[in-house]
């Protein structure tokens, strides 16, 4: 099992880092060197001047510090106006989301002629709410909108806003705007809006109330004919304030999700554009090989991989490469391993049994590799599997899911017995507990078939038995994973010798190992 890199787009908050710092290093630079230049002339100083200095020196280091702070807002403000300039970025930049480019593209419309509108009567949105996972290309949506219309784009991320004194932030918003209205048409983008549009009764704080007050009552300011349009963009759209989603203010919300197999492959082909690809990668396969990735991920994937052709110092980026790049991606980076012989030797029945369960019970999953090598975020070993991209999940699915997770620990147990149990499995039960967990207190798929326990819990309270009907799904299940390891032992046997022998296998060679041994009889899949 494996999760996905989480790049969060930090760019605006870094820049306001930089900014802070490298002003903060010229105002401790100058300072540091009229020092040594004042007590090289005055050799004979007394200590109180220079104390004197050094205080005087400290009382200026603040205010420079302070100024500092509103320069970088404001510079970054200003920064992102240049960019937006100069900015190449337009809605060919963007591939896939095809229904998010035919909302901007009527915003764009009238950004470029908001008069047109007007005339109408027609109003347009004063906000528009870009929700959805991290790196799908929200913040990439919004620069293409600018780009396209030709107007400059304002960018600051919500987290900028809230600061530890109250009123810093809502004056910032007042700022923004201000010079925002300044540049005529335009596009002001808020990052991470739910930095400041939290849910008011989640965690009240008057400064971050101040600042969501400032910005609704600067929108509701400014008037449709004037082409300002403020998008926002969430990872977590659900914990927003509804204040902020009414009309007049965010009232066009767009989703942008997870690319399907068709949008990946056009996101792919964008982002291999520009780079030397063989002429024998087949990218279909690839956007097949990346369930679950964003857009980022896929531009990560292109990038690793040209990385890895550049050192080889090759003519063209080469499936190696890409697979190379995505096993890196997806498993991190394979270490030489420290296990000891029988240690190598649990890591491989464990995997192993993952391996011979998932093939078992999700064939439809296909295995792209099975490794008993350490990789990144502390795994001893790992299974890589491409899951079935689909909508609905089923019980059964979710019950198949629990059983490949139980199966490094149970084909530990059926191999080495009670007693010699170890640690590796900690973070699989930990999933498997909290699938069947949701499986019986929100899903309604163990227990009693029609009722939401934590629904329930909400309405009346005192649900009691959630956590017993968990244990008895848990043991079932681990109990059925047993018994189908133990008619298979063969197989896990074979594959965790040969684990052993070669440290990584190729998912397609363990497939063929597993294929020759596992019982014929398969159990149906979800
Ligand atoms: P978000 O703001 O949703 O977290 P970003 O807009 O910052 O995502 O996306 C990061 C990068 O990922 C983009 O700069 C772009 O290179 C790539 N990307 C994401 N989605 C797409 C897409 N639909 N088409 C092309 N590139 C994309
Ligand atoms: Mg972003
Ligand atoms: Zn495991």
């Amino acid at each position: 099992m494996y999760d996905h890199v989480d790049k969060r787009g930090v760019f605006m908050k870094r820049w306001h880092g930089v900014l802070t710092a490298l002003t903060l290093a010229a105002a401790l630079g100058g300072m540091l060197l009229s020092l040594t230049v004042d007590s090289a002339a005055q050799s004979r100083a007394t200590l109180a001047q220079v104390f004197i200095f050094i205080a005087l020196a400290g009382f200026i280091a603040t205010v420079l510090l302070r100024s500092a702070r509103d320069r970088a807002a404001a510079l970054a403000t200003h920064g992102a106006v240049e960019e937006a300039v100069r900015q190449t970025c337009d809605f060919s930049s963007v591939a896939a989301n095809e229904p998010a480019l035919r909302s901007l593209t009527e915003l764009r419309d009238y950004l470029m002629d908001p008069r047109k509108y007007a005339r109408y009567g027609a109003r347009m949105p004063k906000g528009v709410l870009l929700y959805g996972p991290p790196g799908t290309g929200k913040t990439l949506l919004a620069r293409a909108l600018a780009g396209e219309a030709g107007v400059p784009f304002f960018a600051l991320s919500g987290s900028d806003f809230v600061e530890k004194y109250v009123g810093v932030g809502a004056g910032r918003v007042r700022e923004l705007f201000k010079k925002a209205r300044k540049a005529g048409r335009c596009v002001i983008f808020i990052d991470e809006i739910d930095a400041l549009g939290k849910r008011r009764d989640e965690a009240a704080s008057d400064e971050r109330d101040q600042t969501l007050n400032a910005l609704l009552s600067e929108m509701s300011g400014f008037y449709s004919g004037e082409g300002i349009i403020v998008v926002a963009a969430t990872n977590r759209a659900e914990t927003l304030d509804p204040a902020l989603l009414r009309p007049g203010r965010f009232d066009r919300q767009i989703e942008v999700g997870l690319p399907g197999r068709a949008e990946r492959l056009s996101i792919l082909r964008l982002h291999s554009a520009n780079k030397p690809l063989s002429g024998a990668v087949r990218l279909e396969a690839l956007a097949m090989q990346t369930v679950g990735f964003s857009g980022a991920g896929l531009e990560n994937l292109m990038n690793e991989a040209a990385l890895l052709a550049a050192n080889r110092d090759a003519e063209h980026i080469e499936e190696a490469d890409l697979q190379a790049a995505y096993l890196k991606i997806v498993a991190g980076e394979d270490r030489a391993s420290a296990a000891n012989e029988a240690e190598s030797r649990i890591i491989a029945i464990h995997e192993a049994g993952h391996a011979v369960a998932s093939r078992l019970l999700s064939p439809e999953n296909r295995l792209t590799r099975v490794s008993i090598l350490p990789a990144g975020r502390g795994a001893a070993g790992y299974n890589l599997c491409v899951p079935r991209e689909r909508v609905m999940v089923g019980r059964r699915h979710l019950e198949n899911q629990i059983c490949v997770l139980l199966a490094g620990r149970a084909a530990e147990q059926l191999a080495f017995g009670e007693d010699a149990l170890t640690a590796g499995a900690s973070s699989d039960i930990a999933r498997a507990t909290e699938i069947a967990a949701s499986m019986v207190s929100e899903l309604g798929m163990a227990g009693e078939p029609a009722v939401s326990l934590a629904a329930l819990n909400r309405a009346v309270g005192g649900v009691t038995d959630a956590s017993q009907s968990v244990r008895t799904l848990l043991d079932g299940l681990y109990r059925r994973t047993l018994e189908l390891l133990d008619a298979n032992r063969d197989a896990v046997m074979a594959l965790a010798d040969t684990l052993i022998e070669a440290e990584a296998l190729d998912g397609a060679v363990a497939e063929g190992i597993l294929d020759a041994r596992l019982s014929t009889e398969r159990r149906e899949s979800a």
